[in-house]
């Protein structure tokens, strides 16, 4: 009702202000050592015409896990408010919502006790469909974070692998980069997880240092799927490889290195199926959506 004619406005720490608005001072800590965490979350405009957030309960609870790790408070029944109310003044029915605590100012030392503890929820409309633009994938030369240094969470710090791997890959002319661990096993992507289809038969890809994403568990609980370890060799073997992620979506791989993929029927069949789900179109499925 009070949707601001051109900008889009924040939920922050209990208030709304505009975009543009929005500053932290220069001695934020998140922004000298990573202490954040965030979220990458998706609402979809559903087919009654309404409008859902897809698997929001899921999202929070692993972003509560995060922020637990590094002390900062994180109550989920908030945060879902903030999301719902956000969205709602916006009028961002497709939508990226983008929720980050961090850790603000009072000490530039890293004991996180001293510090301010934030919270905004942002939302970003989202119109265009990833799917049809194909992934191009290059090893990478880099090693995921190993969970037993950082764990597979949505820290703010460990994207900064993330953005070496996505960099180096550029650079090399690909859009997006696989992490491989030391033994040749498939970890993930920079921002998404990884499937193959071998003989019709989709595997999901299992890997402790890979985030455990919802899409992911998704796709499995769609698909039947098996969940396991896979090997890059496998993946080259493959007959089919796709990511998925909530921003990706589920997207078709067209290239892996020097590997081309071009049978994508299974993949744009799931990506397909994922679009019904996530629309409310498909009644099995509807206890995933909150209603905005
Ligand atoms: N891996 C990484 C590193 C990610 O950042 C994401 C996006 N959150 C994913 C996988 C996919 O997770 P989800 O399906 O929960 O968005």
């Amino acid at each position: 009702d009070d949707n601001r004619a051109g900008g889009s406005q924040i939920w922050f720490d209990g208030r709304f202000i505009d975009t543009a608005d929005g500053e932290a001072p220069l001695t934020t800590h998140a922004m000298h050592y990573g202490s954040g965490v965030f979220e990458g979350i998706r609402a979809y405009a559903t087919t009654d015409g309404g409008s859902a957030v897809f698997r929001l309960p899921e999202h929070l609870q692993r972003m509560r896990k995060g922020c637990e790790l590094l002390g900062i408070p994180f109550d989920v029944a908030a945060a879902t408010e903030a999301t719902l109310q956000v969205l709602r003044r916006n009028g961002h029915r497709d939508a990226y919502v983008r929720p980050l605590a961090w850790c603000g100012t009072g000490s530039i030392g890293l004991d996180v006790a001293p510090l301010s503890k934030h919270l905004m929820v942002a939302t970003f409309p989202t119109n265009v469909h990833l799917a049809g633009a194909h992934v191009r994938l290059g090893t990478s030369s880099w090693r995921r974070n190993p969970a037993t240094s950082l764990p597979p969470l949505k820290l703010c710090g460990a994207y900064v692998n993330s953005i070496l791997a996505k960099h180096e890959a550029r650079q090399r002319g690909f859009n997006e980069a696989l992490f491989v661990d030391d033994q040749g096993r498939v970890v993930e992507c920079t921002g998404a997880n990884v499937f193959m289809v071998r003989d019709g038969r989709v595997t999901a890809v299992e890997h402790r240092d890979a985030l455990q994403g919802i899409t992911r568990d998704t796709v499995i609980a769609l698909t039947g799927a098996e969940s396991r370890p896979v090997r890059h060799d496998e993946l080259l073997d493959a007959d089919a490889v796709f990511v998925c992620g909530t921003a990706a979506e589920v997207t078709p791989v067209a290239e892996l290195d020097d590997r081309r993929y071009d049978d994508h029927r299974v993949a744009l069949e799931i990506a397909a199926h994922y679009q019904r789900v996530v629309r409310g179109d498909d009644a099995r499925y509807v206890h995933w959506l909150t209603r905005v």
